[in-house]
Parts: structure tokens; C-alpha cells; sequence
């Protein structure tokens, strides 16, 4: 069974203050249980005192990369064991604003989802074509390159602790997303692959999250569709109001997917 999960990701923004403040009122603003996961991931100078935030809240504290070795000469890096220091337990990995304005390779993605499974984290491995692969017919292609590459060398069983995320690149931060069918197909397309890569009993608990203009107004279409599990969120996600909101449509028709 897969719970439902909102992860907001709040990318380059926030100072120590205004990170503070929105994490009290996503905190504030959870007096009604939403009925999904929830999954925050401020900025590194952020994640002591946003942890701190909500420590007693059931809003789980993540990050937005790590590096894939645990310490060493990695100027500016950040290791996953620092991480989980944190209190961090998601990491996201292979976004693509990483993939394309830094260059971030498949093989260097690779290596830092084996180092978060490696460490007990939970790796949420994004994968998306651009506007012009889709144009071009190659969607799939991309993203199943995305996929094998990223899990090459993980055993079954670790699979089954990652979590991917579908993120068209033409629908991050735009405010275009893919309609509720064309997430699905692709989604449906990676859990296939996951069966094939590990077993169908792990692809049915694997959970496939979609982002890309993740709004209040289309997170309930988004959810009704059985194959896609939540949402990775960015920019609607810096206010605690819609992303509450967005948590509460994901959850909206009452839970779990899969067998
Ligand atoms: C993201 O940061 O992963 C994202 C999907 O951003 P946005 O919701 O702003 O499109």
C-alpha cells in the first residue's frame, strides 16, 4: 500500500527568518491531521531550526542534495551523514535544476543514490524530459535512461526503500504542467520498469510522486489519478497555506494506492 506524500522544496530560498516563519505555519497549521505525508526541504543553513520547528509535528525534514562520499576534501559539499545529523531523512537527488544548470551527471546522481541508501536515508530520485525531448518523441526514452542509470548497481531490496520523482522540465517553475493523464502514462511507464528492475511486489510499494507547477487548483485532479502517489512541490510550497492545501488534496480521496 502506498501512503500518499507532499514533499515541498524550497530550493534557494529563505533567510533563517523567513524559514522559521513558514515552517510555524505549516506546523500551525496541521491542528486537522491531512491525511498524507509530509516532507519539507529547506535549504541547508535552514534545516537545524526548521527541524527544530517541527520536531513535534509529523512534517518530516529532508534536503535538496548531498554529496555521495560521507566526509572528505569536497569543498562546499555537504555528505548524507551530516544530513541525517539533521534530523534529514529524504533527500532529493538528480533534480534538474542540478541536471542542467550544473551539469549533474546520471553516473555522479548514481553514485549519491547509493551513498543516501547506503546511509539509511530515503533517496527521492527525480527523472523528467525536457520541452524538446518531448517534442522529439522521446520521453520515455529519457526517462527510462534517467531511471537505469540512477539505480544501476542497486540491489532489489534497496529499491524498494527509493522513491522517484516525475518532473517534466518544461513544467518546473513555468506554470505548465503535464494534464493528470500525461503524468499517469509516464508514472505507469517507470512503475513497469521498477517490476522489471526489481519485482512487481516492489514496484506496487514504490512510491512515484509528480512535480511540475504543483498548485492547490490541480493538486485534486493530479491525486485522483491512482498512479501518481503525491507531489514534489516548489514554488507553491513556500507558502504554508497552499502547501497544507496541496497535502490535503493528495490525501482527498482518502489514501493508499497500489495492492
Ligand atoms: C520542483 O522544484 O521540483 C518543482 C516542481 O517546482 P515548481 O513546483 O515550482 O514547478
Amino acid at each position: 500500500m502506498r501512503t500518499p506524500i507532499v514533499i515541498g522544496n524550497w530550493k534557494m530560498n529563505g533567510t533563517l527568518g523567513e524559514a522559521r516563519s513558514l515552517a510555524a505555519g505549516i506546523r500551525d497549521g496541521l491542528k486537522q491531521p491531512v491525511g498524507a505525508e509530509m516532507v519539507v526541504c529547506p535549504p541547508f543553513t535552514a534545516l537545524p531550526a526548521v527541524g527544530e520547528i517541527l520536531a513535534q509535528s509529523p512534517v518530516g525534514l529532508g534536503a535538496q542534495n548531498c554529496h555521495w562520499d560521507a566526509s572528505g576534501a569536497h569543498t562546499g559539499e555537504i555528505s548524507a551523514p551530516m544530513l541525517l545529523d539533521l534530523g534529514a531523512r529524504t533527500i532529493l537527488l538528480g533534480h534538474s535544476e542540478r541536471r542542467h544548470e550544473l551539469g549533474e551527471p546520471d553516473e555522479l546522481i548514481n553514485k549519491k543514490v547509493r551513498a543516501v541508501l547506503a546511509h539509511g536515508a530515503t533517496p527521492v530520485l527525480c527523472v523528467g524530459e525536457t520541452e524538446e525531448e518531448r517534442r522529439q518523441g522521446l520521453t520515455f526514452t529519457t526517462i527510462e535512461g534517467q531511471l537505469r542509470a540512477g539505480l544501476s548497481g542497486v540491489a532489489s531490496e534497496e529499491i524498494a526503500r527509493v522513491m522517484l520523482a516525475y518532473e517534466p522540465v518544461w513544467a518546473i517553475g513555468t506554470g505548465l504542467n503535464a494534464t493528470p493523464a500525461q503524468a499517469a502514462e509516464v508514472h505507469g511507464y517507470l512503475r513497469g520498469l521498477i517490476s522489471e528492475l526489481a519485482s512487481p511486489e516492489v514496484a506496487q510499494g514504490l512510491r512515484i510522486i509528480y512535480g511540475g507547477s504543483v498548485r492547490p487548483e490541480n493538486a485534486g485532479t493530479l491525486a485522483e489519478q491512482p498512479e501518481i502517489d503525491g507531489a514534489l512541490v516548489g514554488g507553491a510550497s513556500l507558502s504554508a497555506k497552499n502547501f497544507l492545501a496541496i497535502a490535503r488534496s493528495a490525501a482527498r480521496d482518502g489514501g493508499s494506492r497500489g495492492n
